[in-house]
């Protein structure tokens, strides 16, 4: 008998139609990514599709299957395409079946990770544990799962400013510094460095960019001298951010060398290894960053370079009772207990974030499925296909290398020649936003030091070869047909121009 006060529940009233729809799912996503590299990487939305999504909240029911076939319809052809051999515009992973599966099984586990006696908990802990381990961190050190770079930094550096404060600043806050904190890094951090710095009341003057060498590395003697200025200024030198991979080039700083710098000054030492720091893990790349163990803090971006679905990150601490502290808070509603559910650690002591995911589940499956040395060596044949890409660049005269390929990051631009800064940047982009728009390649830009350039960010475990062959040809192709464009447009314009100089009217640009 049913209970007929349960009207409503979120059940299915006909389980075994929903299991066959379930099964339907699985289906179609085994398909989907067993041919993702036949399809475009990303296509616009059409207008008329986009307006559909207007549509005011549902108050009443819709049947699960017409929901479903939007999803396949609409939102599948019109995604961001990281799951494709082909997307390297972003630094970013393309995620994986297995984790796919995880993360539906986890929302079936159901577990808060905030706090609980579970074998989730248990789960959680080991995936940190297992970090720490792949990092070369101590016995000891702690960890916490975030939702990605930007919070397991955040993580690190609101540890740092606690720790470096002087003062209990998590009961007097910062109007209790007698002087300012000052953190540094290099004029190549990411830009959620300054979000930290905004989040944690420092302001963005407490974060120094010091200059980087020819190969974007910190300079280590222009770092020293900052934090020397500083402290006769009368400022409190606090912490130093290492880069293990850069945004732009993906260049690794001196890691050890900082650690050097810390360690003789004082400093906390952080290092954002969004990109560089699981090369820990791969055996030809593992040489590039040296010293990384020595850190006080380090974020990982998991989603990245181990292409667990988004989003999982991971703040590393090596001291246990610094990163407790920062965290910790207590309350009446959430005591421990010597026995069942609240009978274990509270892994909200250790994080922004009371309410977690079971996010851990798919970096424990991935992990165990694949193994850290698939991974390893996964990583290591990124860092050979930049080279192998860097190296098709320097063997083509009007493709021009701007800036030294150091890890899996390659920044190039079409330079045919005769061209100023200001029509290379215009010629480069035109073939950027062709070459998304044809489906076969997704590739971005940056500028560094001043001048604009493509940028091939290879964090892809889909990626062959030969995509990059495909993807040299492209831009050669695609280069010479916006010249061509350009050329007629040119002339085009000549004569237009000519009758309306009479009249005084400017032709278009
Ligand atoms: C990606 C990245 C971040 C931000 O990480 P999210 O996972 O996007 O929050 C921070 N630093 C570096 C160097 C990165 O590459």
């Amino acid at each position: 008998m049913t209970d007929p006060t349960l009207t409503d529940t979120l059940d299915p009233d006909d389980w075994n139609a929903m299991r066959q729809l379930a099964h339907q799912m699985l289906d179609d996503a085994v398909d989907r990514l067993k041919g993702i590299g036949d399809g475009p990487v990303w296509q616009p939305m059409p207008q008329a599709m986009r307006q559909q999504f207007d549509a005011p909240p549902p108050a009443g029911p819709e049947p699960l299957e017409d929901v479903y076939a939007d999803v396949v319809g609409k939102l599948y052809p019109h995604a961001m395409g990281n799951v494709h051999p082909r997307f390297w515009i972003w630094y970013m992973g393309s995620g994986c079946l297995t984790g796919a599966l995880a993360d539906f099984l986890a929302a079936i586990d159901g577990s808060n990770l905030g706090a609980g006696n579970t074998g989730a908990t248990l789960v959680d802990e080991q995936v940190t544990d297992w970090l720490r381990q792949m990092m070369g961190f101590p016995d000891g050190a702690s960890g916490t799962l975030v939702n990605g770079g930007s919070m397991a930094n955040i993580v690190g550096l609101t540890a740092a400013r606690n720790s470096m404060a002087g003062i209990d600043l998590h009961r007097v806050g910062l109007t209790g510094m007698e002087a300012p904190l000052r953190f540094y890094a290099s004029d190549q951090v990411h830009s959620c460095h300054m979000k930290a710095m905004n989040l944690l009341g420092l302001g963005s003057e407490a974060l120094t960019c010091v200059p980087t060498d020819a190969a974007f590395r910190m300079d280590i003697n222009a770092l020293r001298a900052a934090i020397e200025a500083d402290r006769n200024y009368g400022t409190r030198p606090a912490c130093i951010i290492a880069t293990a991979g850069t945004t732009n080039t993906g260049a690794i700083d001196d890691l050890s060398a900082i650690a050097d710098l810390c360690r003789e000054q004082g400093l906390w030492m952080h290092v954002d290894g969004c990109i560089g720091a699981l090369f820990a893990i791969a055996p030809q790349s593992r040489h590039l960053v040296t010293g990384l163990a020595r850190a006080d803090s380090l974020a990982l971006d998991l989603h990245k370079g181990l292409h667990a679905p988004f989003d999982v990150g991971c703040a590393l601490l090596r001291d246990r009772k610094i990163h407790r502290a920062t965290f910790a808070e207590s309350a009446e509603y959430l005591q421990v207990a010597t026995r069942g559910l609240a009978a274990a650690e509270f892994l909200h002591d250790y994080s922004p974030e009371t309410t977690r995911g079971f996010r851990a589940l798919k970096v424990w499956m991935m992990l165990r499925h694949h193994g850290t040395d698939t991974f390893g060596r996964i990583l290591d044949r990124t860092v050979a296909q930049a080279s192998y890409l860097t190296g098709l660049i320097d063997a083509r005269p009007d493709l021009e290398l701007m800036a030294p390929t150091a890890t899996t990051i390659v920044c190039f631009r079409h330079n045919p020649g005769g061209m100023t800064e200001a029509e290379l940047r215009a010629h480069n982009t035109e073939i950027m936003l062709d070459l998304q728009e044809s489906g076969l390649a997704v590739i971005g830009d940056t500028t560094i030091r001043n001048r604009h350039c493509l940028r091939v960010a290879i964090c892809n475990h889909r990626t062959r070869q030969d995509d990059l062959d495909l993807l040299v040809d492209a831009v050669l192709r695609i280069g010479a047909q916006v010249r061509e464009r350009q050329a007629v447009s040119a002339q085009r314009t000549r004569k237009q121009a000519a009758p309306h100089k009479k009249s005084g009217a400017i032709a278009p640009l």
